[in-house]
């Protein structure tokens, strides 16, 4: 259990212990892998409730807490454990639970006062361990190999889901548990919709190819956007393709402990903007990577936070042209002492395939 954290929270927050709701801080606080539980980290005890389909696996998977069945459907069995424990004020993961699951909860635990806790909790996987980094090494080197060995499918005439489908069977193949987000491939004009969907479009020569994948292994989750041109590039291409390497570059240099992640952003937005197309970058510069493949922090303009060591996300500037087409391209970096090291290892130099 990697409780400490969390009851100097709790203290903080004046509360006797806290709920938590979400599969990525249960098995990060547990080791428990189990798509649903319910988690209460006390000021002297822990106690994971899982239904009868988990049981066994919480038992064997946890260290340092309690494990109980919940005989009862859901949220009741859980406000029926936690009332016995007689606490009169209790904190709850606030971000991961609907507005009906709050009033089930306190409908429950009427004799409790109950205290949603937000930017504590977020916070709370933000600095990774060297375990942790190993993990994520592990996902990139199974992500990459399998885009690797796939890339020489994505020739003329290929549809951009069965490239998609490959690549998700390799890494699956390759170790991974599962992918960390569907794969996005999307060629031609389609590569300008930053969050497209594979289609049975067929690649054609001299389109853009925007690939954006991520596997997870042992829970840890990688994320990484590669942009190819397929036989030859434009002279435009090129260009649009070098602001984006640019902004990219710029924000990685900026990356270190103690700098604004708003400062990390504008260094990628300026370049862009000044290349007069700030109006096709319209999303934040980047986004922590753990358990979750978008977690705290992000690097955006409205960022209040500062990078610090430990920290990984990602740094992925975009131009999305309507109808002519985009590039993104993605890094995940880790904080370090001094500046940062770039977790991801493909070189991001155009590659005409
Ligand atoms: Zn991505
Ligand atoms: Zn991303």
């Amino acid at each position: 259990m990697r409780e400490e954290t969390v009851r100097d929270i709790a203290q903080k927050k004046n509360v006797e212990g806290i709920l938590f709701f979400s599969p990525e801080n249960i098995r990060y606080l547990t080791g428990f892998s189990g798509s649903e539980g319910y988690l209460f980290v006390g000021m002297d005890e822990n106690l994971l409730l899982v239904d009868s389909r988990y049981i066994t696996q919480a038992q064997e998977e946890t260290k340092g807490c309690r494990v109980s069945l919940l005989d009862k459907g859901g949220i009741t069995g859980v406000t029926a454990q936690i009332s016995a424990l007689g606490s009169k004020r209790l904190g709850f993961e606030a971000q991961s639970i609907s507005v009906a699951l709050s009033e089930q909860l306190q409908e429950g635990l009427k004799q409790v006062e109950l205290v949603p806790i937000k930017d504590d909790l977020e916070r709370l996987r933000g600095s990774k361990t060297g375990e942790e980094i190993t993990l994520l090494h592990r996902a990139i080197g199974i992500a990459e190999e399998a885009w690797k060995t796939v890339l020489e499918m994505a020739t003329p005439g290929a549809q951009e889901a069965e490239v998609a489908l490959e690549l998700e069977y390799r890494m699956k193949k390759g170790g991974a548990e599962g992918t960390s987000f569907d794969c996005i491939v999307a060629s031609g004009p389609r590569a300008a919709l930053p969050h497209a969907q594979p289609t049975s479009r067929a690649i054609e020569e001299g389109d853009f190819v925007l690939f954006d994948f991520g596997c997870r292994y042992r829970g840890y989750c990688c994320d990484e956007t590669c942009t190819v041109i397929v036989d030859q590039a434009t002279e435009e291409q090129r260009r649009i393709y070098g602001i984006v390497q640019d902004a990219h570059d710029r924000a990685i240099a900026h990356v270190k402990p103690g700098v604004k992640l708003a400062a990390i952003d504008a260094a990628a937005r300026e370049c862009i903007e000044q290349a007069g197309h700030g109006e096709h970058f319209g999303h934040g510069t980047g986004h922590g990577v753990g358990l979750a493949v978008h977690e705290w922090p992000v690097v955006g303009k409205n960022s209040q936070d500062v990078a610090e060591e430990g920290m990984v996300f990602t740094i992925e500037p975009g131009i999305y042209i309507p109808g002519w087409g985009g590039v993104r391209i993605e890094d995940m970096v880790l904080v370090t002492a001094d500046g940062c090291e770039v977790l991801t290892t493909i070189p991001k130099d155009l590659m005409i395939i």
